[in-house]
């Protein structure tokens, strides 16, 4: 009796691991089958010779920007287009890695849990994904940029509509050159500039400097006034302005369409590390962002044990700051929409809205916003120029060159929103090794607005 009892009890506990495991085999295979059956070393899926057919990629006006053709993956059949959004759409070997074509791939191959990849009724329903993107603005982002290195994003900051996402350097997904891997041009053409990296911000950077102002002192802060000669000497070394120019004393928005270091190098002084280090968190710095999914590279702010002149440098955007372009956008759309900014998305449909991954989407106080609204539309207004700009979109904007040092030019900024209800887009833009704010980036955003226009 006692030899059986001990012999049942073996078997139940066998039993007992058998169906745990299978258990955690089948909650495994729910959970992740798609993306085991996707990845890239699957023979079936990538490179040219790929049995599964791939569902089309459509911009937001329906036009093909990938399809497969006899098991051939094709994309659009302007290369200026496929140059433009191959960090969107994707290439045929996965190199990037937060495109649609990686990041969406069990969707688009219509796998499912039933059926895997076989090539049955099932794997031909919702395989087609359309985009937000509008090729047109993505083409003229690209051509407006030059052959320079950098990152273009806009969207509709009432909708959340990304309209236009460029990223160079970049290539052909269909004529990929042989030099990819050995060729500097080619240096970090798998990264897309505008979720994976982060620049200098400089002068944009202001814009936070000035909203921890609004913050600390909110019916004084437009009073503020400092002067300045060209340069201040804090804590032993002088912080300049641009070729040394005298701004004289100034108020804030003064100093803000001027873009007078001097000012705000002293108004970070006068904030403290502490408060310019919590407001730019409150905005959105140190905190990771999402887009489909996608969490993007955080803007930097790490004022720690920073003196009088390191922490001047800061409130004008150098020091050891960086800023990435999807949140700068996302802080722009928040600006233009009240304080709070509406999730961005890639993908038409309900199916795959971003989470909130840190912080709330309350990145200024109502107040600020509109305070910082009416800075940033004087500086077009008075300072930029209107003309620059199509009809009516009211532009409201700021412009930063980011000094890298060495032999490299700036990063050249231009953030900024249309106030405007027929235009509501809020863009992020940054050239590498570029001439000025409003030279290198601020043409770029021109050429992308008047495509949208
Ligand atoms: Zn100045």
């Amino acid at each position: 009796m006692r030899t059986t009892g001990f012999r049942s009890m073996v078997l139940y506990i066998l039993l007992a691991a058998f169906l745990g495991g299978l258990g955690y085999l089948l909650v495994n295979l729910f959970l992740n089958g798609g993306k085991w059956a996707m990845q890239p070393y699957n023979g079936h899926i990538s490179g040219e010779t790929s049995t599964v057919k791939l569902g089309d990629i459509t911009d937001r006006d329906g036009s093909l920007l990938a399809t497969t053709q006899d098991g051939t993956r094709l994309y659009s059949q302007d290369e200026t287009v496929r140059r433009a959004l191959l960090h969107t759409v994707g290439d045929p070997y996965g190199y990037i890695s937060t495109s649609i074509q990686s990041t969406m791939s069990s969707k688009l191959s219509g796998y499912n849990i039933v059926t895997g990849l076989n090539n049955t009724f099932f794997n031909r329903l919702g395989s087609d994904i359309a985009l937000t993107v509008d090729q047109d603005a993505c083409a003229a982002a690209y051509n407006a940029l030059g052959g320079k290195n950098g990152g273009v994003i806009v969207y509709n900051y009432q909708t959340g509509d990304i309209l236009c996402k460029v990223s160079t350097p970049t290539f052909d997904p269909e004529n990929i050159p042989e030099d990819l891997e050995t060729n500097d041009a080619y240096k970090g053409a798998y990264l897309d500039n505008t979720l994976s990296s982060s620049f200098t911000p400089g002068s944009i950077f202001k814009i936070v400097t000035a909203a921890a102002a609004m913050e600390r002192w909110p019916d004084s802060w437009s009073t503020i006034t400092y002067s300045c000669s060209g340069s201040v000497e804090l804590a032993g070394s002088d912080i300049t302005c641009l070729h040394g120019n005298a701004h004289g004393t100034q108020d804030m928005a003064a100093a803000l369409g001027n873009s007078c270091n001097v000012y705000f190098a002293q108004l970070a002084n006068d904030l403290g590390a502490e408060a310019l280090q919590a407001k730019a968190k409150e905005m959105g710095f140190n905190v990771s962002f999402d887009l489909n999914g996608i969490s993007t590279m955080e803007s930097t702010i790490d004022l720690a044990g920073a003196n009088a002149n390191q922490l001047g440098w800061a409130g004008v955007g150098q020091y050891t700051l960086l800023a990435n372009p999807y949140h700068m956008m996302c802080l722009m759309g928040a600006i233009a929409n009240g304080g709070e900014y509406v999730q961005p998305r890639l993908t038409q449909g309900a199916d795959l809205l971003g989470e909130i991954t840190g912080g709330s989407r309350q990145l200024v106080s109502s107040g600020e916003a509109s305070q910082l609204k009416e800075l940033l539309r004087s500086n077009v207004e008075y300072y930029y120029g209107d003309y620059l700009f199509p009809d009516g979109m009211n532009v409201c904007a700021k412009t930063g060159t980011g000094e890298v040092g060495e032999d490299k030019g700036p990063n050249c900024w231009m953030v900024g929103f249309c106030d405007s209800t027929v235009y509501p887009y809020a863009f992020a833009v940054v050239v590498e090794d570029g001439s000025g704010g409003i030279e290198s980036a601020g043409s770029v955003v021109s050429a992308v607005l008047s495509a949208l226009a």
